[in-house]
């Protein structure tokens, strides 16, 4: 029987009907029923609501599998006894599809199987939905059948979806998941989700689904003047707190977060952003909340027109402005995206994050951080990283599997997401977790001790840094000093470009912070992969080897004079050490230290404070160099090999490709030559060398670097003390015999060897 729209008396279409059902559902939910009986009530509820001779409930088992936990209509012998494998059947399809089936004829359907133990051989039509949360995540399918060969109305769907979105919230919430004695739905089903690591580190605890967006829903309002002032008012709050954001200690000093604050504090007082909005309520009847929608959405849609981006990063500066003034408008304090208070273990899961966005949540709380996106998170990684918490990136379709409070554990070091792990998991990381933290206590109890081997040779170890926001790690990790310090991170995450002003205040903050220890500042490395949102770059077939780092600031003399303007008054009377990078001839050395020697002079005639030492030394990176050590090692106060350039240019693979990027070898022996001739042509010419490369904070590769002449690495603040360890550890003398031996009878890599060296010696590597 054919069934238009609204004409069949079955049809359960009317709002009023559907409003009262809904109503008569939520009673249900919250009644005192356990959740088996909660189920029987529902199907026996649908079934009469819409006529069906048959509702029926299936979840889904841990394998996959389909259950029959509740009917009406069916043989009840039939509950907890009939299972629909994974795809089988029309219940399986639909839960494979994710997707409503509608069927006049269900059993001449190719999919239909037929369960005689059910006793539904008698019923033609089946309408089955999914019952689902996040759009994919499968927990069960929700069907109902009838005698006759009916198609469903679309009003028959909305019901049938609508109950079994109260369903899923409430299988969610555990409500139901207790029925039978085996629980094994997909909500507390475990999951791994595989990411990109971005930040390193272990972290369990629970999760806090990060909002960026508050959905409106009410949109229009009779009362335009009474939106007018809840608008005017929030806007007030949301100024205030952005002001109250930039007095607090910790605002300031400059840096990104100030920067982020101070040009969201500018659109703020921007008239016609307000106008914009006050025109939604008047003239539109909208909502405070819809009016501030409304300007959002007609400014996305001019942002993706926009194809500078600088003007973009603009745009998305006032794209989370609005999301912040309707967080005020919905009653939540900027700083508290979650309207519960924060746990202590909070692991913040988002689709996408921005860096004010991370930055506004209490850093105390905040252990672990997933994304699901992909792409683009260069800086929140550097975020991440500066605040000590692990993070893993392109975790894809952790949204759909992850709920509100789900315990969650975050391995940074592999990049698995497990959500909801098992008890044996749970254990299994809270061992490597207190493995961990035994580790950095042991480490920091370190910090006071030099780096010496057991032969007596000092090691000097610093750490790379970059950020405002890592310089308490010159201190806390009991470095030599700061051995690369990357100027362009800031420079990264500033919304525009940081004037001289602002960076002499910086470079004077970075070196009061280091105190008495050397900080080597490394002038402006962009180009490549490194790109700053403010300049234009042009496009380049092959960036890696294209206009960047010392190119592009000697034939854009400006950004390199302005930097070292800043360094020599940010240093005043102290010693300053300047280091170039990507340096590929002797001539580019010449032309930058005249720069530098120019910009001494200028300074000195102009009657400021010089700094009683300038050290102009390169960043060791291209393998053109190798050829022109006697030429260069004179020519410069002291070398840096970037051992992770050096090896992608000697190796011709790109360092950023995982597809080629594990190709080579640090320890093979190609690549140790290369770093050996610059080591002892270092020595030759008594050259200060060191190097700052990942491959200094790999145990086992600083003790190679050790055995093949380096006394000197650079690293990040966290490998300091597993270095340091293995430093004391070790005999010099004795494994620059045995590496040189090695590299004599292999050609390959020494890395096993030398891990096996390594063991024989009691280090840890
Ligand atoms: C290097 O190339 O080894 C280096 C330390 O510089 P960056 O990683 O910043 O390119
Ligand atoms: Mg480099």
């Amino acid at each position: 029987m054919q069934n238009p729209r609204g004409t069949d008396p079955r049809i359960a279409g009317s709002e009023k009907a559907l409003r009262i059902f809904m109503r008569r559902l939520r009673e249900i939910m919250a009644g005192p029923s356990d959740g088996q009986a909660r189920l029987d009530t529902i199907v026996r509820q649908v079934a009469g609501h819409m006529v069906a001779d048959v509702c029926s409930i299936y979840l889904q088992r841990n394998d996959g599998s389909l259950e029959l936990f509740a009917t009406e209509g069916l043989n009840p012998e039939a509950k907890h006894n009939t299972f629909m494998m994974r795809g089988e059947g029309l219940v399986g399809r639909c839960a494979h599809l994710a997707q409503p089936v509608n069927e006049s004829d269900a059993q001449n359907h190719p999919s239909f199987s037929y369960r005689p133990e059910t006793g539904e051989e008698i019923y033609h039509s089946l309408l089955a939905v999914p019952i689902s949360r996040g759009g994919s995540v499968v927990l069960g399918v929700l069907v109902v059948q009838n005698r006759t060969e009916r198609i469903y109305s679309d009003d028959d769907v909305e019901v049938l979806e609508t109950t079994a979105m109260v369903l899923a919230e409430h299988l969610v919430s555990g409500d139901v998941a207790g029925v039978n004695s085996a629980p094994e739905f997909s909500p507390t089903r475990s999951h791994v989700v595989r990411g990109q690591p971005i930040a390193d580190g272990l972290a369990l605890g629970h999760v806090v689904i990060h909002e960026s967006r508050i959905v409106v829903k009410d949109l229009t309002s009779d009362n335009p003047a009474l939106e007018v002032e809840r608008l005017e008012t929030a806007v007030g709050d949301l100024k205030a707190t952005l002001d109250e954001l930039l007095e607090q200690n910790e605002m300031a000093a400059p840096g990104e977060h100030r920067d982020v604050i101070e040009t969201h504090r500018m659109f703020a007082n921007d008239r016609g952003w307000l106008r914009r909005m006050k025109e939604g309520i008047q003239q539109g009847r909208l909502t405070a909340e819809a009016a501030v929608a409304r300007e959002q959405n007609a400014m996305r849609a001019r942002m993706n027109a926009l194809s500078d981006p600088y003007l973009r990063d603009r745009a998305k500066d006032l794209d989370e402005l609005s999301d912040r003034l309707l967080r005020v408008l919905a009653g939540r304090k900027i700083g508290q995206l979650a309207p519960v208070a924060l746990p202590t273990d909070t692991i913040l899961v988002a689709r996408t994050m921005g860096t004010a966005d991370l930055m506004d949540y209490d850093r105390s709380r905040i252990k672990g951080l997933v994304i699901e996106d992909s792409g683009g998170q260069s800086h929140i990684a550097i975020i991440a990283k500066a605040m000590g918490i692990a993070a893993v990136a392109q975790a894809r379709g952790v949204m759909e599997r992850v709920f509100s409070g789900d315990p969650i554990i975050v391995d940074a070091e592999a990049g698995d997401v497990h959500i909801r792990p098992t008890s044996e998991i749970i254990a299994a990381y809270a061992d490597k977790a207190r493995f961990r933290a035994r580790k950095r206590r042991k480490y920091k109890g370190l910090k006071a001790v030099p780096a010496v081997t057991r032969d007596g040779v000092r090691i000097g170890l610093s750490i790379n840094a970059g950020l405002q926001m890592e310089l308490t790690q010159i201190a806390a990790s009991g470095a030599d000093g700061v051995g690369l310090f990357r100027t362009e991170l800031e420079f990264q995450v500033a919304p525009t470009l940081p004037r001289m002003e602002r960076q002499t205040q910086f470079y004077r903050e970075v070196l009061d912070a280091a105190g008495d220890r050397p900080v080597v500042f490394r002038t402006l490395d962009v180009g490549g992969d490194k790109t700053l949102p403010y300049l234009r770059h042009p496009h380049e077939e092959n960036p890696a080897l294209g206009w960047r780092a010392i190119r592009m600031a000697l034939d854009r003399p400006g950004l390199l004079r302005t930097q070292v303007r800043a360094l020599l008054r940010g240093a005043g009377a102290r010693e300053l050490r300047v280091m170039l990078p990507l340096i590929t001839s002797v001539g580019e050395i010449d032309l930058a230290r005249a720069l530098i020697k120019r910009e001494i002079e200028l300074l000195e005639r102009r009657g400021g404070p010089v700094p009683k030492k300038v050290h102009i030394g390169i960043m060791f990176e291209v393998p053109s160099l190798l050829y022109q050590l006697d030429a260069v090692m004179p020519r410069v106060d002291f070398v840096s090999v970037g051992s992770n350039d050096l090896l992608q240019y000697l190796f011709a693979a790109d360092r950023n490709n995982e597809r080629v990027s594990n190709r080579y070898d640090r320890l093979s022996v190609p690549a140790l030559r290369a770093l050996k001739s610059v080591s002892d042509a270092a020595a030759r010419h008594n050259t200060p060398v060191s190097l700052c490369g990942e491959m200094a904070g790999s145990p086992v590769d600083a003790m190679a670097l050790i055995g093949i002449g380096y006394r000197s690495l650079s690293m990040a603040p966290s490998n300091i003390g597993p270095v340091k360890t293995m430093v004391l550890g070790l005999d010099a003398t004795k494994v620059t015999r045995h590496v040189t031996a090695l590299m004599q009878s292999y050609e390959g890599s020494l890395r096993e060897p030398l891990t096996a060296y390594a063991e024989a010696q009691g280090l840890e590597v």
